[in-house]
């Protein structure tokens, strides 16, 4: 299934690209003012959809996920505007921080990392003035996943939107925006998309449209009540990111042909044998709980040793994903995000395992 790799990438974003998605980026300049690019966009925008697991309108942003973060503050809340944000790691830290220039009243609710957000404690800090909670599902610096559909069901009745970064999880684990009462979700083409970087989605309920009538934005280039007039008509404002819409398109039509809940098992079956692997070697996890680990990475401990792991398995061929500051220096960590199969990572801990045994035998 998978000759065309040539070395291992157990990549933590941007991650592996398949030999039909670069192929499907080989292509002549495409003007985003014809029908042939509106059939890509349309295309896109209802592949992302399904993933996300909504009926929503999706915004297609140029920009990487950060981005939509910025763009949804801009076009969601006004200064002085009330809102919670739950923090399990660098991720969680990013929203805090893209946040915090628009003088929003922001209520920070720090957890110990490689822990996952508990509910009644953010749920403690949520009034009739909160305006929105906003978090990550998986959180790509520690591995832990927040259980966003427990969030949606106690926010559903209240006015406060649960806006939800999904920038590591949609189609690497199941994500239901619908269903589980999400606001909105934003994700981007470079995790498991399996896509170069260069664009964002973001879906939105009627909830969190309401919400941006009621903002009065001038911006300019983020500017969702412009964007979603366009979207209709499968186009885009400005110049959009062409040939990562391509990639994508090329990423969907693999995920639809294996089949999404077969995409999102064998990330399931490839994280728990990296994490099972991992401490049978003699590691232990960043996320100790089976049941708050995320299917797209697994983040190991290796106090003051990451380096000298990664770059062994660098030397043997296998590239795998280093620690986010400030777990630079103490941890790695092994994506399986993406176009990642039982062989790639047992390749992995195979190398892995020994490495540690020739160190560990000093
Ligand atoms: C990678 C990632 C981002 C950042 O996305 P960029 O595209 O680098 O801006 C945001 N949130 C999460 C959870 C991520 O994993």
């Amino acid at each position: 299934m998978n000759l065309a790799k040539k070395n291992i990438q157990l990549l933590v974003g941007p991650t592996y690209l398949p030999e039909r998605v670069r192929k499907a980026m080989d292509h002549p300049a495409l003007s985003h003012r014809s029908q042939e690019y509106y059939d890509v966009q349309h295309e896109v925008t209802e592949g992302v959809k399904k993933i996300l697991g909504t009926s929503h309108d999706l915004l297609m942003l140029t920009c990487s996920g950060t981005g939509a973060i910025e763009a949804i503050i801009q076009n969601l809340f006004k200064p002085g505007d009330q809102v919670v944000i739950p923090i399990t790691g660098e991720f969680g830290k990013l929203i805090y921080n893209v946040a915090k220039p628009y003088g929003l009243d922001i209520k920070r609710i720090d957890f110990d990392y490689g822990q996952v957000a508990d509910i009644n404690q953010v749920m403690d800090q949520v009034t009739d003035e909160t305006k929105a909670v906003l978090m990550v599902h998986n959180e790509s610096s520690t591995g832990a996943k927040n259980d966003i559909q427990a969030f949606g069901e106690a926010l559903k009745d209240k006015d406060t939107l649960l806006i939800v970064d999904a920038v590591s999880s949609a189609a690497c684990v199941e994500i239901q925006m619908d269903q589980w009462h999400i606001d909105v979700v934003l994700t981007a083409s470079q995790k498991g998309l399996m896509s170069p970087p260069g664009l964002a989605f973001v879906a939105m309920n009627d909830k969190a449209w309401d919400k941006v009538a009621e903002i009065a934005n001038d911006r300019y280039y983020f500017n969702f009540r412009k964007d979603r007039k366009y979207v209709h008509e499968d186009r885009t404002v400005h110049t959009p990111a062409t040939h990562t819409a391509l990639a994508v398109r090329e990423a969907l039509r693999m995920i639809e042909e294996e089949g999404l809940d077969k995409v999102l098992n064998r990330h399931q079956d490839n994280a728990r044998y990296v994490r099972q692997e991992a401490q049978d070697i003699g590691f232990k996890l960043m996320i100790e709980d089976e049941a708050n680990a995320c299917a797209s990475l697994t983040c190991i401990k290796a106090p003051g040793q990451a380096k000298y792991y990664t770059s062994e398995l660098k030397k043997r061929g296998i590239e795998v994903g280093g620690g986010k500051n400030p777990l630079g220096e103490d941890t790695f960590r092994i994506g399986t995000m993406g176009y990642v199969f039982k062989e790639d990572v047992t390749a992995c801990m195979d190398a892995l395992r020994e490495i540690y045994q020739e160190k560990n035998r000093g």
